[in-house]
C-alpha cells in the first residue's frame, strides 16, 4: 500500500505544529459541539476565541504536551457548515484527533502552503497565508449563504478555520477542508485546470520520476481528454459550476482551479480491484447502481451552447498536435481500502457515484470513469493575486501574457474552458472525425 505524503510522527520536524493543531481542533470542536444547537447570529461570523494551552492546564483548557496558543474562528458557522456538508460530528473529531498522525504533503503549490491529510485521508489541513485568512473571514457569510442555497456546490468545503502559535513562533493560520479524493479508490490521473495556458504545463519528462504528479491545462489538451458527461450530467455540472464561478467573480476571487481526479473503472479491474468495483456498484450493496441517473435536485435548467470556446480549444489542440504524443500515465496508488457504507457524500450529486461523478455516454448511460471534481484554491483576492503574479512571473514572461487578468474575465475564461472540454466520448469522436476531414 502506498501512503501519500510523509507520516508526521514524533521525529518529524513539524510534529509539534501538527500536535498543536490537532489538540486545538479537538478542544474547540468538542467545546462547540457540546452546546445545544441554535440559529446563527450576525456576531457568529466575526467570532474568534483564544485559548492558551500549557503543560499544566488551567480552568479553561486541559493540559497539553507543549505550550501554545490556539485561536478558533467562527466556530458556530463552521459547526453549521459541517452539518450542511453532512459530516458526523463524532466522526470528524475521530478522524482529526483520534491519533496524532497526519501525512504531510509538503508544499505542492508555489504558495508555500503546507498540506496535511488526516490519518484516514478524509480531511485536509491547509496552512494559509494571513491575507487568505482575513479574506475567508470577510467572505464567510457569503460563502455560507452560497452553500445554503447550493448544497451541491463544487467549491472547496471548509470545515474549520483556526490559528496556532508557539511562543516566539509565527502565527500559523489553517483551514480544514474535504479531501476530494476518496481513500478507497485509486486515482489514476490528477489535473489542476485553470483555463489558461501560461505556465500551465507540467513537464512530461518529470512524470516518470513523479507518476502521481498533478498535471495541468496543457497536459490535458495534449492528451485530448474530456470530462466525459452526456447531456444530462453535463447540464447539471455546468449549471452548478456557473453558479459557483459567479460567486467567485462577485467576490473578486481569482487563481482558482478545477481539480480533476480520474478513476478509470477498467484499470481498476486490471489492478485486481474487480471485487471492490463490483461491491461498490452493485445496487444490493446499498451503493449506486449502473443505471443510476442524476436526480437534478436543486438544479436549474440550462442549454449549453459553447461552440466558440470549443473552437478555441480545438485550435489550441491543433497547435499541440505538432508535439510528440505522450503516453497516458498509469499511476495506481492504493489508499486505505475501507469502503464505507452510507457515506454522507452520497447525498451530494457530484460526490454520489462512489465519492465522485461517474462519466456518461451521449445517451446518458454510465461510462467507464469516475470523475472527482472541485473548484479549489479559491481564497485569492484580486489584489493579492496581482502582487503574487508580479513576484513570480514579473521578469520572465511576455508582458502581455502576464498582465493580471481580472476576476470577471478569469471566471468567464474558466467556464469557457471547462465547458469546452466537457463532452461525451461519442461527441468527442464525431468532432475529431469532422475536424480531420479536409
Ligand atoms: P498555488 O497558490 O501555488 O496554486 P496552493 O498552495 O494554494 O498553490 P492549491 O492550489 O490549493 O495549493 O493546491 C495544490 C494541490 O494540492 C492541488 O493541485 C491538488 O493536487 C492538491 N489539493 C488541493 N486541495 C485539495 C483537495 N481538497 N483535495 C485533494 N487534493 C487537493
Ligand atoms: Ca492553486
Ligand atoms: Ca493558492
Amino acid at each position: 500500500r502506498v501512503v501519500i505524503g510523509t507520516k508526521v510522527d514524533q521525529n518529524h520536524q513539524n510534529w509539534v505544529m501538527a500536535y498543536n493543531m490537532l489538540t486545538g481542533i479537538r478542544f474547540t470542536v468538542s467545546r462547540t459541539n457540546a452546546k445545544f444547537d441554535r440559529e446563527l447570529t450576525e456576531a457568529d461570523f466575526q467570532a474568534k476565541h483564544k485559548f492558551s494551552f500549557d503543560v499544566t492546564g488551567n480552568e479553561l483548557t486541559p493540559s497539553a504536551k507543549y505550550d501554545f496558543k490556539f485561536k478558533d474562528y467562527a466556530p458556530w458557522v463552521f459547526r453549521h457548515l459541517r452539518a450542511k456538508f453532512k459530516l458526523d460530528p463524532a466522526d470528524y473529531l475521530m478522524s482529526l484527533t483520534s491519533k496524532y498522525i497526519l501525512s504531510e504533503l509538503g508544499t505542492p503549490g508555489k504558495s508555500g502552503s503546507f498540506f496535511y491529510f488526516s490519518r484516514d485521508y478524509k480531511y485536509i489541513i491547509k496552512t494559509i497565508h494571513h491575507a487568505e485568512h482575513k479574506f475567508l473571514r470577510k467572505i464567510l457569510k457569503e460563502y455560507y449563504q452560497h452553500v445554503e442555497q447550493n448544497p451541491n456546490t463544487l467549491l472547496s468545503q471548509f470545515y474549520g478555520l483556526h490559528r496556532v502559535k508557539v511562543p516566539y513562533g509565527p502565527k500559523i493560520h489553517f483551514v480544514v477542508m474535504n479531501n476530494l479524493f476518496p481513500p478507497h479508490r485509486d486515482i489514476h490521473q490528477t489535473f489542476d485546470l485553470k483555463g489558461s495556458t501560461v505556465g500551465r504545463n507540467f513537464k512530461e519528462e518529470e512524470l516518470e520520476k513523479n507518476p502521481r504528479a498533478t498535471l495541468k491545462d496543457l497536459n490535458w489538451l495534449r492528451r485530448d481528454m474530456h470530462l466525459e458527461f452526456g447531456p444530462e450530467k453535463r447540464r447539471i455540472f455546468f449549471e452548478q459550476m456557473e453558479r459557483d464561478v459567479r460567486l467567485l467573480q462577485r467576490l473578486k476571487i481569482m487563481d482558482y482551479s478545477m481539480l480533476v481526479g480520474i478513476h478509470d473503472l477498467r484499470k481498476g479491474n486490471q489492478e485486481n480491484l474487480r471485487d471492490k468495483t463490483l461491491q461498490v456498484f452493485q445496487p444490493g450493496g446499498g451503493s449506486p447502481g449502473d443505471d443510476m441517473g442524476p436526480d437534478g435536485r436543486g438544479m436549474l435548467m440550462r442549454t449549453p451552447s459553447k461552440l466558440e470556446s470549443a473552437r478555441k480549444a480545438r485550435e489550441l489542440r491543433q497547435t499541440l498536435k505538432q508535439e510528440k504524443p505522450v503516453p497516458m500515465a498509469h499511476t495506481g496508488s492504493r489508499m486505505p481500502d475501507t469502503l464505507e457504507e452510507n457515506t454522507p457524500k452520497r447525498d451530494f450529486i457530484f460526490y454520489s457515484d462512489d465519492g465522485g461523478f461517474r462519466a456518461t455516454h451521449e445517451d446518458d448511460s454510465p461510462g467507464d470513469e469516475i470523475f472527482f471534481l472541485s473548484i479549489i484554491d479559491c481564497l485569492t483576492h484580486y489584489g493579492l493575486a496581482k502582487k503574487l503574479e508580479h513576484l513570480w512571473k514579473g521578469l520572465s514572461n511576455d508582458k502581455k501574457l502576464i498582465s493580471p487578468i481580472s476576476p470577471e474575465p478569469y471566471g468567464d475564461r474558466f467556464i469557457d474552458f471547462i465547458e469546452s472540454i466537457t463532452k461525451s466520448p461519442e461527441e468527442a469522436t464525431r468532432e475529431a472525425q469532422s475536424a480531420s476531414r479536409p
